[in-house]
């Protein structure tokens, strides 16, 4: 009895003392660590049990170039090997022997000698204590419209594609927990494909890759790249799943500009925070300034591109997918705020209904949603014409055939008819192959 108790008091002590000494010992823990290559620099996140005691310093007189980041009392739970990303700017993230055993070093091996940023943020909703380092410099290859004007009579027409969230930020989130960000690339590329396959036209993708874009910095891009108009795409939530269906946004430049400003900024730092246009969107439904702001535009003359364009993607979209609203709908977006360049954004269907986000997970239906939008901005420069552009003295337009279409079919969807088509193409049947290229004419 005597001895048990005896041995009972002793891990009794020993318990107390590592009660004492762990916290000392690692308060914190590093739980993940995630990385964004973007054009303009590297984002590495470090996700942390609590806040940060971090210290750092660059060793930049032998190669390999290092920042060395330690993480007083803290853990590493991340095995950092695992870790699948490519940058121009950071070529291995790896452990290093601390000054402490209590201490977590981490190791940037870094292909410039570059000033980093370092910075920790509080929690949010969707993440806890994170200690964020952004490595400044080109880290994925940059893609650029190279036009040759020179010797060039016609130009075609640039198309910047943005396609929503990215990195960090998910944009919504769908019931069996698909990421809207993981949506609008794989849409917007698709769209860029389409786009640069038709010699009259050229495709600038606003974001190449899965990392963030701030929104004003988007049309930046887009402007940059003398874009002739600049497309969003994202997908919808809502709080309950059944809402469906695709729609399409403009906003409305010339309130913008005014008493709308106001509201525009805070709308876009209110946006940034909540990461992403779609939660305002979503939030905003039944907003008076929505209303009025769709009341003004049918008399907004210098609206009438973005006005026109958003109902040509509407009724193509109409044609493979079902449509949430069948008016274009204003809002004071701040990726739609480009006063120089038509801008609509896109709302695919809503991630927030079970069907449609196994929908828009498709690659199929993704490439049918890019194709409709193809068609629209296609039709949309065809029919508002930009002086010394290729698209201006375009006539007819091409439809590729896809399995499942007809001449019937296509003579509805342009507004012409079997034997217009027929005659256009010196066609003496009507059986169509997959991939032939047809000449629609004018209707
Ligand atoms: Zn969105």
């Amino acid at each position: 009895m005597k001895k048990i108790r005896s041995a009972l008091n002793s891990l009794a002590l020993i318990w107390c003392s590592l009660w004492l000494i762990a916290p000392a010992f690692a308060s914190d823990a590093l739980e993940s660590v995630r990385v964004w290559p973007a054009p303009d620099k590297t984002r590495i996140v470090f996700d942390l049990a609590a806040a940060p005691e971090h210290s750092y310093f660059t060793i930049y007189d032998n190669q390999p170039y290092r920042l060395v980041i330690d993480f007083r009392n803290t853990r590493n739970q991340v095995n950092l090997d695992a870790l699948d990303f490519e940058s121009m700017m950071v070529n291995r993230i790896r452990s290093s022997s601390p000054p402490q055993a209590s201490t977590t070093r981490i190791v940037l091996e870094l292909s410039r000698q570059v000033t980093p940023v370092i910075f920790p943020l509080p929690p949010n909703e969707r993440y806890g204590h994170r200690l964020v380092v952004d490595i400044p410099g080109q880290s994925v290859p940059e893609q650029r419209v190279t036009r040759s004007l020179e010797g060039m009579k016609e130009r075609p027409v640039v198309v910047a594609i943005d396609a929503g969230h990215g990195g960090e930020d998910p944009g919504s989130i769908g019931p069996s927990g698909t990421y809207e960000k993981n949506i609008t690339l794989p849409v917007a590329r698709r769209l860029a494909e389409l786009i640069n396959a038709d010699p009259g036209m050229k495709a600038v993708l606003v974001r190449t890759g899965d990392y963030g874009v701030q929104l004003n910095q988007r049309n930046r891009i887009a402007r940059r790249e003398r874009a002739d108009m600049l497309i969003s795409i994202h997908a919808d939530a809502f709080t309950t799943p059944q809402p469906r269906g695709a729609s399409v946004w403009v906003l409305s430049r010339r309130r913008a500009n005014t008493e709308l400003g106001r509201w525009l900024e805070n709308r876009e730092q209110h946006s940034e925070l909540l990461g992403g246009a779609g939660e305002v969107l979503s939030n905003n439904g039944d907003d008076p300034y929505l209303a009025r702001t769709l009341l003004d535009m049918s008399i907004d003359s210098s609206m009438s591109g973005g006005f026109e364009a958003a109902n040509l993607l509407l009724s193509r979209l109409g044609t493979v997918t079902r449509l949430h609203r069948r008016e274009p709908q204003a809002a004071s977006f701040a990726v739609l705020n480009s006063p120089d360049i038509p801008s609509v954004l896109v709302e695919l269907g809503f991630i927030s209904n079970p069907q449609e986000e196994q929908e828009m997970r498709s690659t199929a239906h993704q490439q049918r949603l890019a194709q409709a939008l193809y068609e629209g901005t296609r039709e949309f420069f065809v029919r508002h014409p930009i002086d010394g552009t290729i698209l201006a003295n375009q006539r007819t337009r091409q439809h590729r055939v896809q399995s499942g279409d007809s001449l019937s079919v296509l003579a509805q969807r342009y507004g012409t008819t079997v034997r217009a088509i027929q005659q256009q193409n010196n066609l003496s049947s009507t059986v169509l192959r997959v991939g032939q290229v047809l000449e629609i004419p004018a209707s």
